[in-house]
């Protein structure tokens, strides 16, 4: 007879975004239960950084400093690649968009100490081999150190990356395509035999000249990052290429320098290498985040055809399940609160999809109509009002949830502004009113009819009073995802005013 376990939630993949779930919900008060297949933190080199909403959520969670100082240079003023363009905010003072040159096995190790740190039971060399529902639990079947166990779970997620078996057990379909586009990208150290040019070309034995920046051939396109007088350099090579390749299985040495001799049609010979990573571009989705007790997040719910989107969509992701998820197993979830899940996050992926899939056509095009394609969209970026609507697209700041019966207040829907906070005991923003990533009332006007109406749910809801200048409403209800669920307009009565917001805190928080 098997040896049986129960658990509120399993997560499936220590990953980022498992682990990101992992502490979102034990904020939450869940304690979830994290298995994952390998036996250590994995330190094959994926993302080289980290962009978009999630670094506000972070500042929110108050986790935003701890993040930064693991970071490996200085944090650089934003230029985004985009589709072989560039979105550059070089020249705005507070651009759309912002990055952390924070690396991935960094981020992983970061959110591993922190579920440590919040009690998370994370065990590693823990396989899930199998997995079934019913209307009441999640039977998982694992492989661990000391053989085959079996789980009882109420919920299970999915955080089990691009191949994930989960999602297949769930009966998830995945439709999308795989573009034949192979991506290398390697930090090296030159061989003695190449000289760096003091322009930052290298001169290459018996080729000649290989141009700093980008050089396209008719076989790919190979990108040198170099500066004069250093012997390391970062290459990058861009092959037409259809062989699947699994990104956990590392790019060797030998393997940078074969693409290279294709693009190049030369050998450039390279003492050794600090980082080697190659990637695939695919477009997948998951028509379904949600199969019953078995939900989906990060790369198992989709993948997207161009870099620097996926951390942010995975890690949003867990921010916007697990205080859903905690609700339901809390067993004060309103009707149909788990199911935005997908609603919410489904539509945020198919937006990343539309423009990670723009940039695949302003990319892949090698003809005369590509070039003019770039170079037109080059010009409209040097004006400010598009390139800040790109980068608010890229960055997954463009959305705004439909937020049911919650009234038609330009906020509701969209992620709370960081406002200065005047209270009794000094000076806040909204940022720090969400460190423990608990439904807040914030109240601006001093409306005590509305503090009133929502004391019946203060066991879930953190009530707050303060000012600010210009205050964009009398009162805000924010998720602990940082959205605004509902709105009160400036100087709304009370008898409109008290009932919406108790509509909004049962539509949200469920019933008192
Ligand atoms: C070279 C490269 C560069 C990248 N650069 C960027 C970038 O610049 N920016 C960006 O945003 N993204 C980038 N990405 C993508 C990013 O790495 C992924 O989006 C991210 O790792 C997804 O996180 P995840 O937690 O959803 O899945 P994963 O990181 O894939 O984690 C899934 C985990 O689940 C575990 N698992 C799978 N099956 C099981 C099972 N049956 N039982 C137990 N455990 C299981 C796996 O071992 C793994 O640890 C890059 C990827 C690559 C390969």
């Amino acid at each position: 007879m098997r040896h049986m376990k129960n658990a509120d939630v399993v997560i499936v993949g220590a990953g980022p975004t498992g682990l990101m779930l992992a502490g979102e919900l034990s904020l939450a008060g869940v304690r979830p239960l994290v298995l994952e297949r390998h036996p250590h933190r994995r330190d094959t080199p994926k993302a080289g950084g980290l962009g978009g909403q999630i670094l506000e959520l972070l500042r929110y969670r108050g986790l935003l400093e701890r993040f930064q100082a693991a970071c490996t240079g200085p944090v650089p003023a934003p230029r985004f690649p985009f589709g072989g363009v560039h979105l550059d905010f070089t020249r705005m003072a507070d651009p759309p968009l912002h990055a952390l040159p924070l690396p991935q096995q960094s981020l992983e190790r970061l959110l591993d100490e922190r579920a440590g740190e919040l009690g998370v039971d994370v065990r590693r060399g823990h396989e899930v081999t199998g997995v079934s529902q019913d209307d009441t639990a999640v039977t998982v079947d694992v492989r661990g150190p000391d053989g085959p166990y079996q789980v009882n779970a109420r919920y299970l997620v999915g955080c089990d990356g691009a191949r994930s078996g989960i999602r297949d057990r769930a009966g998830i379909p995945f439709p999308g395509v795989t573009y034949p586009e192979v991506n290398r990208l390697a930090q090296v150290t030159l061989s003695d035999e190449v000289t760096v040019l003091d322009n930052g070309d290298l001169d290459v034995p018996g080729f000649g000249t290989v141009r700093a920046g980008f050089t396209r051939t008719d076989r790919g396109l190979l990108g040198v990052g170099s500066s004069p007088g250093a012997r390391s350099v970062s290459l990058y090579t861009i092959e037409d290429e259809s062989t699947e390749y699994d990104d956990d299985v590392p790019m060797t040495l030998t393997e940078l320098q074969d693409s290279i001799h294709r693009v190049l049609g030369a050998h450039l010979p390279l003492a050794g290498s600090t980082r080697l990573s190659r990637f695939t571009f695919k477009a997948h989705q998951a028509e379904r985040y949600r199969a019953g007790r078995i939900l989906l997040a990060g790369d198992a719910a989709h993948l997207f055809p161009a870099t620097g989107v996926a951390l942010n969509a995975g890690l949003l992701d867990a921010v916007n399940l697990a205080w859903k998820l905690a609700a339901e197993l809390h067993g004060r979830a309103p009707g149909g609160l788990l199911d935005t899940y997908h609603d919410e996050r489904h539509l945020a992926g198919a937006r990343t999809m539309l423009h990670t899939r723009a940039q695949v056509a302003l990319r892949r095009g090698h003809d005369e109509a590509a070039e003019a394609l770039r170079e037109v969209f080059s010009e409209l970026l040097a004006d400010e009002q598009p390139l800040r609507r790109m980068g608010a697209l890229v960055a997954g700041t463009d959305i705004r949830h439909p937020m049911p019966g919650s009234g038609h207040h330009p906020l509701a829907g969209t992620f709370a502004p960081d406002l200065t906070l005047h209270t009794d005991r000094g000076i806040t923003g909204v940022a720090g009113l969400l460190h423990p990533a608990r439904p807040v009332l914030l109240d601006l006007a001093g409306r005590a009819d509305l503090r009133e109406a929502a004391r019946d749910w203060k066991d879930r809801v953190d009530i707050h009073t303060a000012k600010t200048d210009r205050r964009p409403a009398d009162a805000l209800l924010i998720r602990p995802d940082a959205h605004i669920a509902w709105a009160a307009p400036v100087d709304e009565p009370a008898g409109t005013a008290v009932p919406a917001l108790r509509e909004a805190l049962s539509t949200w928080f469920g019933t008192p």
